[in-house]
């Protein structure tokens, strides 16, 4: 059974009927929408149309042709319904579904059924896929299996730039109130003089935001009026700005603990930098969690004391979103540790972007198929781009997880890496898709 029939439950559903196994595929809409979808077509985009670049030195270029070595039914839909994009894969959004609904009703041993699910199946195999808008019931069976604490209903999501690109001669390492001097603690430092803080605070309250939905302004509004002050730790940190000049200083830019190792002296304020991967490649802001339009997010952010030529793999945004703490609950296998039978694919296991829930969706179908055939699930190697996405899902810290979409920055690091970054993704890519062919080969 497979719960949602969106982008990664359609692909779950081809993968383990081409395998032999009996699918019903469950979408609730029509009869019941989401505040994003539009109608009762499968797969469908609820924004963009286009599925990211093409290009095999590109993190979204090389999942997708990881996924074409795989047999992805959705890659191979999107080619047929593409539009001009130029190095992107972009898709007639009507086209894409259709094609995917024709491929589906094909399959004799795919059965589509549109109704909502209320209940998860206790007695046999099931993918839940019911994306980010999941309904609310199928939600708070959700809560039961993964416990309260485990499922969030809205992303407040910090930037994350790349280690290499952060200046260490302005910016140190450090642990708040660390008393070793040579402390080259958890966090990397970035110090505000006065005139630098004010001047920063001033540019971040001023500039543009992304519109919001009417689920966020809810959100905002409730904020605003005191009616919903859990949500105050994931305030956009430019609404936290603009209560008055000093509310970060005192609030996640607190200097408390932090000597700057050049000056001996506390700065005025600081922005710390939190390690995001295991091979310490990714770091994100703290407490930066913004709904700034993504141009701006450079602009303000760079004027951050280190962060003048920083590289971002993810920009921070706001929006509803349903997805589990994958770490604890789920293996790179995509199923739950504590109901082997039960799998999350999709957003709903802490991946973000389309690709990266069609990968999930064809790693849950291969993966709910050999556990019906008496066969171990199938780990993908963390040098491939899908494997490393969901290594990343199953090992982050779970206090901090929040979905993350493919990029090189979560791949193990090359032997002998090149310096050049050209040369870095090329062999990335090869060392990916050499490792998807050798898999996909013996697998399919
Ligand atoms: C507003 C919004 C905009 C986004 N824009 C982009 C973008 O531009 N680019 C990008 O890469 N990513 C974007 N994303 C993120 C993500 O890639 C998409 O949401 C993607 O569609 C997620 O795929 P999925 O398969 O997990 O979920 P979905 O594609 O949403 O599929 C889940 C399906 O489950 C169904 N469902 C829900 N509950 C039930 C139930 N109880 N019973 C039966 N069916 C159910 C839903 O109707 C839906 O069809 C966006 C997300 C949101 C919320």
């Amino acid at each position: 059974m497979i719960i949602g029939a969106g982008l990664a439950g359609c692909e779950a559903a081809w993968q383990a009927a081409k395998r032999g196994i009996s699918v019903d595929l469950y979408e609730m809409r029509p009869g019941v929408m989401t505040g994003a979808h539009t109608g009762g077509d499968l797969a469908e985009l609820v924004c963009s149309n286009s599925l990211g670049s093409n290009l095999k030195d590109r993190a979204s270029g090389v999942l997708k042709e990881e996924l074409r070595l795989a047999g992805s039914l959705l890659v191979e839909c999107a080619e047929k319904a593409a539009v001009p994009a130029g190095n992107a894969l972009a898709v007639d959004r009507k086209l894409f579904s259709s094609e995917i609904e024709k491929k589906l009703h094909s399959c004799h041993n795919v059965h589509i059924i549109r109704e909502e699910v209320r209940e998860i199946p206790a007695d046999r195999p099931v993918i839940i896929a019911s994306g980010p808008l999941s309904s609310s019931a199928i939600s708070a069976e959700i809560t039961k299996l993964c416990g309260t604490d485990n499922l969030f209903f809205f992303d407040a999501i910090a930037p994350i730039v790349e280690h290499d690109s952060i200046d260490l001669t302005i910016a140190y390492a450090g642990s708040r109130y660390s008393k070793n001097e040579d402390d080259d603690g958890d966090y990397i430092n970035c110090p505000f003089n006065r005139q630098e803080y004010e001047t920063f605070v001033t540019e971040l309250t001023a500039a543009k935001r992304i519109p919001l939905k009417s689920f966020e302004e809810q959100i905002e509004q409730g904020v605003a009026a005191g009616k919903m002050s859990f949500f105050e730790g994931c305030l956009p940190v430019e609404i936290l700005a603009g209560r008055s000049i000093q509310a970060l200083a005192f609030g996640p830019m607190r200097p408390v603990g932090l000597i700057d190792p050049r000056t001996g002296k506390r700065p005025w304020a600081v922005l710390q930098l939190r390690q995001d991967n295991l091979s310490g490649s990714l770091y994100n802001l703290v407490g930066f969690q913004t709904n700034l339009l993504q141009k701006e997010q450079e602009r303000v952010f760079r004027m951050i004391p280190g962060l003048a030529n920083a590289q971002f793999v993810r920009y921070g945004q706001m929006h509803r979103n349903t997805y589990i703490c994958a770490p604890g609950t789920l293996t790179a296998a995509l199923n739950m540790i504590d109901h082997p039978q039960v799998f999350f694919a999709g957003q709903l296991c802490g991946v973000e972007g389309y690709m990266g829930n069609i990968a999930a969706g064809l790693l849950a179908g291969i993966n709910a198929a050999r556990t019906i055939q008496g066969q171990d699930p199938l780990t993908l190697p963390e040098e491939m781009i899908s494997g490393s996405l969901f290594h990343y899902i199953a090992t982050a810290d779970g206090k901090h997880f929040q979905p993350m979409k493919a990029n090189f920055g979560i791949l193990p690091p090359l032997e002998n890496s090149p310096r050049s970054k050209r040369e870095r993704y090329q062999l990335y890519s090869q060392r990916a898709l050499e490792k998807a062919a050798a898999i996909f080969g013996e697998e399919l």
